[in-house]
C-alpha cells in the first residue's frame, strides 16, 4: 500500500475519498511541524499541503520514499519545486478547483468598491446615516482590465460580462478567448483604459511589482484595483499613496506583501476592503479541492 500523509487540512469528502480506493494507507496530521515533517516524510509516497506546510530542500533531502508532493490548491510557490525535480519527485496541484470561488470574490470586491460597501457599514453601524456620502457607481458599462487570463481570469471574465462590462485581458500565452466581450489586448491598454483593474496572474519576475507608482500614474483617474493572486504584484506603498490622493477610488485585496498581514498600512484606509487571503475559503471550493488532491493521488498511482 501506498502511504500518503495529509499533511495540511483537507476536505473530509476528499480524505472520505482517497480512502475509498482501498489502496491507500491515509496518514492525516494536519497540524505536523516543519521540524516533525522533515523527520517523517521519508516514510511516505505522497504528501499533501495546502499553503500552511513548506516542502523545503532540507525536508526533501530527507524524503527517501516521496514520489509525489499534491498542492491542494494552484499556487506551487510553498513547494521548493526544483529540488524535488532533482529527485523526480512528481509536483502537482489542482488547477480548477478554487476558479469559481476566487472569481467570485473578485466580483464581490468590484461590487463593494464601487458602492463603498465596507465604508458604508462601518459608517451605518455608528448610526451615521450618511445618503448622501454613497453615492456609487454601477460595474454596468465600466470596462474591467484582467491582468492573466488564466482559469480565474477566465471565470472573472464571464462574470463581469454578466454585469455588462466590458472587458479587456492581457496574457502573454493566451493568443484567442472565446468569451463574448472579453477583447484580448496589451497590458500598455489595460492601464490606461481600465476603470477597474483585476490581478489575476501568477507572482513570478516579471509581475512581481507590476503594479507600481508609475503603472498606477496612468490608469484613469479614479479606477479601482483588485487583488486576489498574489501578494508582491501591486506595490503596497504606491499602492496606498494613490489611495490617500484619491488616484485610485477603491481597492480589494485579497493577498499581501507579507502574510499573515496583522498589520499593513493598507489597514488605515476607508476605501478598501479586505480579506485574510480566503480566495479559495468557500465550502464548495474546499470540497472540489479535496476531491480532486484524492482522485489526482489515485490517477498518479494508477
Ligand atoms: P492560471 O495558471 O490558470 O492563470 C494564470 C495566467 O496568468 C496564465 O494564463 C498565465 O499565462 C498568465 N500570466 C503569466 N505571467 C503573466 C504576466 N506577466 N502578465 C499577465 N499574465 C500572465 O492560474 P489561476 O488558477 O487563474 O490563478 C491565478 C493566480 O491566482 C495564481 O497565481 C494563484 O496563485 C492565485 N490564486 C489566489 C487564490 C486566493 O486565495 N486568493 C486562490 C487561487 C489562486
Amino acid at each position: 500500500m501506498k502511504r500518503i500523509l495529509i499533511a495540511d487540512p483537507l476536505a473530509k469528502e476528499g480524505v472520505e475519498q482517497l480512502k475509498s480506493y482501498g489502496i491507500f494507507e491515509v496518514v492525516e496530521k494536519t497540524d505536523i511541524s516543519p521540524e516533525d515533517l522533515k523527520q517523517e516524510i521519508g516514510q511516505y509516497n505522497a504528501v499533501v499541503v495546502r499553503s500552511r506546510s513548506k516542502i523545503l530542500k532540507e525536508t526533501l533531502e530527507q524524503a527517501g520514499n516521496l514520489e509525489l508532493i499534491v498542492r491542494g490548491g494552484v499556487g506551487t510557490d510553498n513547494i521548493d519545486k526544483a529540488t524535488a525535480k532533482e529527485k523526480n519527485i512528481a509536483v502537482k496541484n489542482t488547477p480548477l478547483a478554487s476558479s469559481i470561488s476566487v472569481a467570485e470574490l473578485v466580483i464581490g470586491m468590484a461590487l463593494a468598491g464601487v458602492r463603498g460597501l465596507a465604508d458604508a457599514t462601518a459608517s451605518t453601524k455608528k448610526g451615521l446615516w450618511e445618503k448622501k456620502r454613497f453615492k456609487g457607481l454601477e460595474l454596468y458599462g465600466k470596462t474591467l482590465g484582467i491582468i492573466g487570463l488564466g482559469n480565474i481570469g477566465k471565470e472573472t471574465a464571464k462574470r463581469a460580462v454578466a454585469f455588462g462590462m466590458k472587458v479587456l485581458a492581457y496574457d502573454p500565452i493566451v493568443t484567442s478567448c472565446a468569451i463574448d466581450g472579453v477583447t484580448l489586448t496589451t497590458l500598455e491598454k489595460i492601464n490606461t483604459d481600465a476603470d477597474i483593474l483585476s490581478v489575476n496572474c501568477p507572482k513570478t519576475d516579471s509581475t512581481c511589482n507590476l503594479i507600481d507608482a508609475s503603472f498606477i500614474a496612468k490608469m484613469k483617474d479614479g479606477a479601482g484595483i483588485i487583488n486576489c493572486s498574489r501578494g508582491g504584484i501591486i506595490v503596497e506603498n504606491d499602492l496606498v499613496k494613490a489611495l490617500q490622493s484619491g488616484k485610485i477610488s477603491f481597492a480589494g485585496i485579497d493577498v499581501y506583501e507579507k502574510e499573515p498581514a496583522k498589520e499593513n498600512p493598507l489597514f488605515a484606509l476607508e476605501n478598501v476592503v479586505l480579506t485574510p487571503h480566503i480566495g479559495a475559503q468557500t465550502k464548495e471550493g474546499q470540497t472540489r479541492v479535496g476531491v480532486e488532491v484524492a482522485s489526482v493521488i489515485h490517477d498518479f498511482f494508477q
